[in-house]
């Protein structure tokens, strides 16, 4: 058979610098980025223009459950777009209704809506939240501090950190934030015109840190006495991430993981819920889901997206529920993350001038730094990027929170052997600090 694809063209062969200028002259610098020019992939690796190979323990933020050009992927890519990649939501399609009963079914009665993204998910949220209070003049939003919710003008409200409003003032009004995993905090901070408290299952760009199941309990009991929504952002910490379709099942699920697993009438359910990320393992897709009293408030003309739902990203969103479940990545997640995690907490202890704590669930897993490590005092870039530099450079990606936390978010199907070389390279590294 003749090849067709074609050679990549000589700007992009080999050349990290042309790539370079061409960003340096065309793409507005919004993101800090490495100096690291990706080409290609394949399952947990990623390759650089030079050819240079580096383990993907980042997984493009959480995204690429699959890891780099799974088959499954590209097949249902390949196999949808013969037959509709996009058609208007004035039309039903069947991928769409079939994507969003599999969601219905893996959290609990309710419906969905689709969108594109993270950010755009929670929007929906927050205007399900506005049209529930709306004809009793209730409209505000309480979120956590060192939550991240997206970057759209209602998503750096939403967030609990300064450094993603700075400069954006007017910050748009309607949210307010309170500690996270504090139930006290919460009530106190009820006025007559909340309407809703959003948190995330565990905070990702906060460092990883998981609510307890306390607070998840409590702030249900506390939206039900005040009639407030309780929505949960569940656009990093979902899609099996944790071990479990949705990060309250698993932190919920107690000692006995068996007890909650088969069961998605379980007590515990939130009213809304956004999913991005992992949903479409690279193809871009988002959705939120909402409870079934409150699922037809947004009613016809209320909510829209053009790129919503296309069946091209439903079809890619079902594949990988396949592949998922077939593959029971959902145990690897909970089992080889739990492995990783008691790995990085024996460095933690080996370690201690370099490395404070290991935490997390799952895939989900953070590796906090000590504030301030000798070798890293001439530079004034953060512990976490340094950290991830020297990572870099031995042929590891992982992701930096905050100042002092390094992410591991990788795919769901990594493999024991990639997660020990992994291992083995943080351990040198955190040596070479000693
Ligand atoms: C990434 C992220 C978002 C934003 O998603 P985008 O697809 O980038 O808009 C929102 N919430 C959380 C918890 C995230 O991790």
């Amino acid at each position: 058979m003749k090849d067709i694809v074609p050679s990549p063209s000589a700007i992009v062969r080999n050349d990290h610098e042309s790539v370079r200028e061409l960003f340096t002259k065309n793409v507005v610098p919004s993101y800090g980025r490495f100096e690291i020019v990706l080409s290609h992939g394949d399952g947990s690796y990623v390759f650089d223009v030079a050819g240079k190979r580096y383990l993907d323990l980042g997984g493009g933020i959480a995204v690429n459950c699959l890891g780099h050009a799974h088959p499954a992927i590209t097949g249902a890519l390949v196999e949808q777009s013969k037959k509709l990649i996009h058609v208007s939501n004035l039309y039903f399609t069947e991928p769409q209704g079939r994507l969003a009963a599999e969601i219905v079914k893996r959290i609990g009665a309710g419906k969905v809506f689709f969108s594109n993204s993270g950010a755009e998910a929670n929007e929906g949220l927050f205007k399900l939240a506005r049209k529930f209070g709306h004809d009793e003049g209730r409209f505000e939003i309480l979120t956590a501090t060192n939550s991240f919710h997206g970057r759209t003008m209602a998503g750096i409200a939403a967030t609990g950190q300064d450094k993603v409003k700075k400069g954006f003032e007017p910050i748009m009004p309607g949210f307010r934030h309170i500690p996270f995993n504090d139930l006290e905090a919460a009530r106190n901070a009820i006025s007559p015109a909340t309407v809703a408290i959003m948190i995330e299952g565990v905070q990702g760009e906060g460092g990883v840190t998981p609510a307890t199941p306390e607070y998840l309990l409590g702030l249900r009991a506390l939206c039900d006495e005040k009639k407030l929504l309780l929505l949960m952002d569940g656009v990093q910490c979902g899609h099996y991430r944790t071990g479990r379709f949705q990060s309250f099942q698993r932190i919920l699920e107690g000692e006995n993981p068996q007890s909650a697993i088969r069961n998605p009438q379980s007590d515990f359910l939130p009213d809304g819920l956004s999913m991005a990320k992992s949903l479409g393992g690279g193809f871009p897709i988002g959705a939120f889901w909402v409870r079934a009293p409150f699922a037809d408030l947004l009613g016809p003309g209320t909510h829209a997206s053009t790129f919503g739902g296309t069946p091209l990203a439903c079809a890619v969103a079902l594949k990988i529920f396949e592949v998922i479940e077939n593959e029971k990545l959902d145990e690897n997640a909970r089992k080889l993350g739990g492995r990783i995690q008691s790995e990085l907490e024996r460095l933690a202890n080996n370690y201690p001038t370099v490395v404070k704590s290991a935490r997390g669930l799952g895939f989900m897993i953070g590796l906090e730094l000590v504030e301030k490590i000798p070798a890293f005092a001439s530079s004034d870039k953060s512990v976490a990027i340094q950290f991830v530099n020297r990572l870099h450079a031995a042929g590891v990606m992982t992701i930096p929170a905050g100042t002092q936390v390094i992410r591991l978010l990788p795919p769901l199907n990594l493999k024991p052997q990639e997660a020990a070389e992994g291992i083995s390279k943080i351990e040198e590294i955190i040596k070479s600090l000693v």
